[in-house]
C-alpha cells in the first residue's frame, strides 16, 4: 500500500505544498470544490494583470508530476468529511482559502446597488455558476461608482472598471464580461478611503497603473496630501507609503486631462457612514475625517453626499469555517502551532493548515509557497515521529464513487484548459475561462470519452 496525503484546496497554498510532498517522494490527493485548480490564481488575480495570472503555468507543472491526482468539483465538508478524510489518509492539510467578505457594518449596506468586491471580481473571473449580484444587468445603468477600500484588490476593480475595451482585449474574462464593461456608460469612479494615503495599502506599483490608463484620468485632493504629524512619522519607516505619496503627489501638479472619457477620484480622509436610496442605491454618505497626533481616527462632523449609482466594498476577505474543524472566530483562521491545528490546547493528529486559512487573506501568492513549505515542515516531523497512520485513499475514493461523485481529474482539467484556448484563440485572446459549471463538467467528460 502507497500511503497518501490529502491536500485540500488547489489554490498556491495547496499546490506548494503537494509540490513539497511529492518533492519528498509522498504521493498525494489535492481535492478542490471547483472543478478546475487553482483558486484566486485564477477567480482573484485581476485578469489585465496577465503576467500575474501567469503563476499558474508554473503550478499547472506540478500536475505533470508522478503521485499526484486531481478530485476537483468535490467540496470537502459537504460530498466528504473531514473524518472521512481523515481516516483514508495519513495527513490531511486544509488549504481552503479565505473568500468570504467582511462587512462595513452601516445602514444602507444591503440596498441593491451596494455589493462586495469578492463579487465583482467573481462575476469578471468567470468564477463557475457565478450566482452573486446580476452585473450584466446593472452596469449599463451605472455611471458613477465608489469602490471603498485602498487596498490592491481595491484599486483592481477601479482598474477594471475604468479601462477601454482595448486594454481589456487580451484578458481571458467570459465574452459578456467584456461586452458588459463596453457598453457601461461610467464616466466616474471615486475611490474612498477612510484614512490617509499614508495608510493605504496599496503597493505603488498598482497605483502608477491609474495613472496611466488610456482614458481615464485620475484626480487627488491637495489637502489629502497635506500630511498630518503622525502620518509624517509614519513615512519615515515605509518605503511602499513614501513613495505612494510621491505618486499622488506628482497627480496634483499634473494638468488634467481634456481627452479623458472616465474620472478616478481619490477621496482619501472619507469615511462612508451610510448607503442612501429609494430602491437601489443613490447616494453614499460620506463623513471627513482626520487623525489624531497618535494615529487615532476620528470624524470631523463634516458630512457630504456622492452621488452614485453602485458601491463595491472592497474592506478585505475573511475566512470561514469547516464542519469539524476547530475554527478562531476572533481571527477567522484555524488556529494551529506551525501549521499543526489545534484543538484547544492540544494539536489534532494528521490534520494541518496553510495558505489564507492559516495565516488569514495578506501576503502575495509567494507567501504561500513559504507558509506551505512550512507545514509540510511539520507533517514530515510527524511522520519520522511515526504519529501518523499509513492510509491510500480508497476508502474515500469508494466513497465518492458510491455517492454518484465524479470528481474531475487531470486529464479533465486538462480538457477544459485546452477547451478555453481555443475558445480565446478563436477571438484572438490567450484563453477564454468557461464559467458554467456544467460546461465545464461536460468538457472534462470528453477526457474518458471512448
Ligand atoms: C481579488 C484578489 C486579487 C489578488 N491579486 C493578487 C496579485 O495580483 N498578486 C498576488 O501576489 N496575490 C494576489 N492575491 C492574493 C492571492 O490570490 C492569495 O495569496 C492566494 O490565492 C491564497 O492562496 P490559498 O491557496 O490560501 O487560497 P485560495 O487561492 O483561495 O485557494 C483555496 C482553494 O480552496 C478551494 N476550496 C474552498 N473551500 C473548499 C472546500 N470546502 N472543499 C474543497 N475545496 C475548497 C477553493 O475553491 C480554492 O481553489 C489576490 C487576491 C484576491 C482576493
Amino acid at each position: 500500500m502507497t500511503s497518501k496525503i490529502a491536500v485540500v484546496g488547489s489554490g498556491p497554498s495547496g499546490m506548494y505544498a503537494a509540490d513539497a510532498l511529492l518533492q519528498q517522494g509522498l504521493e498525494v490527493d489535492v481535492f478542490d470544490k471547483l472543478p478546475v485548480p487553482f483558486g484566486l490564481v485564477r477567480y482573484g488575480v485581476a485578469p489585465d494583470h496577465v503576467s500575474i495570472r501567469s503563476v499558474r503555468d508554473t503550478l499547472d507543472q506540478v500536475w505533470d508530476k508522478p503521485g499526484i491526482r486531481f478530485f476537483g468539483n468535490v467540496e470537502v465538508g459537504r460530498d466528504i468529511s473531514i473524518e472521512e478524510l481523515r481516516s483514508g489518509y495519513e495527513a490531511v492539510i486544509l488549504t481552503y482559502g479565505a473568500s468570504s467578505d467582511r462587512r462595513l457594518g452601516i445602514e444602507g449596506e444591503d440596498l441593491a446597488g451596494s455589493v462586495a468586491a469578492t463579487d465583482f471580481v467573481a462575476w469578471y473571473t468567470g468564477y463557475p455558476d457565478y450566482s452573486g449580484p446580476d452585473f450584466d444587468a446593472q452596469l449599463p445603468k451605472v455611471s458613477s461608482v465608489a469602490v471603498i477600500g485602498v487596498g490592491n484588490v481595491a484599486v483592481d476593480v477601479v482598474r477594471v472598471l475604468s479601462k477601454s475595451e482595448d486594454e481589456l482585449a487580451q484578458t481571458d474574462m467570459p465574452r459578456h464580461v467584456l461586452d458588459t464593461l463596453r457598453d457601461a456608460p461610467i464616466r466616474r469612479v471615486v475611490l474612498v478611503g477612510r484614512r490617509g494615503p499614508v495608510q493605504a495599502s496599496f503597493t505603488t506599483k498598482e497605483l502608477k497603473e491609474l495613472g496611466e490608463l488610456a482614458e481615464a484620468s485620475v484626480e487627488v485632493r491637495g489637502p489629502d496630501l497635506d500630511l498630518d504629524e503622525w502620518s509624517e512619522g509614519q513615512l519615515a519607516d515605509n518605503k511602499v507609503a513614501s513613495r505612494n505619496v510621491g505618486v499622488l503627489r506628482e497627480w496634483i501638479e499634473r494638468p488634467a486631462r481634456q481627452d479623458a472619457e472616465r474620472s478616478i477620484d481619490m477621496r482619501f480622509f472619507s469615511r462612508p457612514v451610510g448607503i442612501d436610496g429609494s430602491d437601489c442605491v443613490e447616494r453614499l454618505k460620506l463623513e471627513r475625517t482626520r487623525l489624531t497626533s497618535e494615529g487615532r481616527l476620528e470624524g470631523t462632523g463634516e458630512f457630504e453626499d456622492l452621488d452614485v449609482d453602485l458601491v463595491v466594498r472592497s474592506v478585505g476577505y475573511r475566512g470561514e469555517p469547516m464542519p469539524d474543524v476547530p475554527f478562531d472566530s476572533g481571527n477567522n483562521v484555524i488556529p494551529n502551532v506551525d501549521g499543526r491545528v489545534l484543538d484547544g490546547d492540544t494539536a489534532l493528529t494528521g490534520v494541518y493548515v496553510a495558505g489564507w486559512i492559516k495565516r488569514g487573506p495578506t501576503g502575495i501568492i509567494g507567501t504561500n509557497k513559504k507558509c506551505a513549505v512550512g507545514t509540510v515542515a511539520s507533517v514530515l516531523a510527524d511522520r519520522e515521529a511515526g504519529l501518523l497512520t499509513p492510509a491510500d485513499g480508497s476508502a474515500v475514493v469508494g466513497s465518492l464513487a458510491d455517492r454518484g461523485i465524479v470528481p474531475v481529474d487531470v486529464a479533465g482539467w486538462r480538457a477544459i484548459d485546452a477547451k478555453e484556448k481555443e475558445h480565446g484563440a478563436a477571438q484572438g485572446r490567450p484563453r477564454e475561462t468557461v464559467s458554467s459549471t456544467a460546461e465545464l463538467l461536460a468538457i472534462s467528460a470528453t477526457a474518458h470519452a471512448t
